[in-house]
């Protein structure tokens, strides 16, 4: 490992101890094949890789096509489910923004391709964006009509400005979280809804799958939070938990790809029945392989 171009979280991202243990080792099975260390904090328990790549080299682990929602076909069945799945939970998540408040101002921020921007549009949203990557973000721009920014220009769309503010897996991608969540705040009007959607590692399919489990997806994961340390960012920064929703699709997905990574060639089985086990066991516990958090700005 080339230690140069590795940036050492010498203090934790969330509550700044500098005492932390070794959680476990995984690889970029998606792209470099690369090992990560994931270290735990032992004052607050958030997980978060260590070291991760300097911000000049991150770009480097995202260099697929693979990992922006472009909408091409997708012919595999992997993409295939992949592409199902999506649609499906565009709507729900949807319908989950529109039972909070039925229309209003939304900002996405990592809108990707902007699907999820497009379909809040048609539905009467006044909408804005943010996307750090330039291939998705003109993407967003021609397919929803607006000027999609840059995370460094987000202070243009003025404060207490937005009803709903959306981060759909994307938390765990940002380099500085409390900047991001003080963005948040600033962005967000008074008793506005943050929607934060998550992978849980706590869940069944995140424990069966050890460092196979394909939601680590270092390094472009930085924090693997759970319910408890989301919680604890959050309200630092004086958000109140209002509920949270599982994301049951999720634990198929990742189990379809954890099984792959751990080298199996026809995983749907059982990847089938870990979903289903992960879904039947959270039901009590709510952890679902992938959780919605819903926080209010007081
Ligand atoms: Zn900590």
């Amino acid at each position: 490992m080339k230690q140069a171009s590795y940036l050492f979280i010498e203090s934790c991202p969330l509550c700044g101890s500098k005492e932390f243990s070794h959680h476990l080792t995984t690889s970029d099975f998606f792209l470099t094949k690369e090992e990560f260390d994931i270290e735990k904090c032992n004052q607050c328990g958030l997980l978060f890789t260590n070291p991760i790549p300097k911000p000049e080299e991150i770009g480097k682990y995202y260099a697929s096509e693979k990992y922006y929602s472009h909408p091409q076909k997708h012919f595999s069945p992997l993409g295939t489910i992949y592409n199902t799945i999506k649609n499906i939970n565009l709507r729900s998540k949807y319908n989950l923004i529109a039972e909070i408040i039925p229309t209003g101002s939304l900002l996405d921020i990592g809108c990707g391709s902007g699907d999820f921007l497009k379909f809040a549009k048609k539905n009467g949203w006044k909408i804005s964006g943010i996307e750090p990557n330039s291939s998705a973000r003109n993407f967003a721009s021609q397919q929803t009509g607006e000027n999609i920014l840059l995370p460094e220009q987000s202070i243009l769309l003025g404060e207490n400005s937005f009803d709903v503010i959306t981060m759909w897996h994307v938390l765990e991608h940002v380099l500085d979280l409390h900047q991001q969540i003080a963005t948040i705040k600033k962005l967000a009007k008074p008793n506005a809804s943050i929607i934060i959607a998550l992978p849980n590692h706590d869940s069944f399919d995140g424990k069966k799958y050890k460092q196979h489990w394909a939601a680590w997806d270092v390094p472009r994961h930085l924090y693997h939070f759970d319910k408890n340390s989301i919680q604890q960012l959050f309200s630092k920064f004086g958000f109140k938990l209002q509920t949270s929703y599982p994301m049951k699709w999720d634990a198929f997905y990742v189990s379809m790809l954890s099984e792959k990574y751990q080298g199996n060639k026809f995983p749907f089985a059982k990847a089938l029945f870990a979903g289903l086990a992960s879904n039947r066991k959270a039901k009590k516990t709510m952890n679902y392989s992938s959780l919605i958090y819903h926080f209010k700005k007081e």
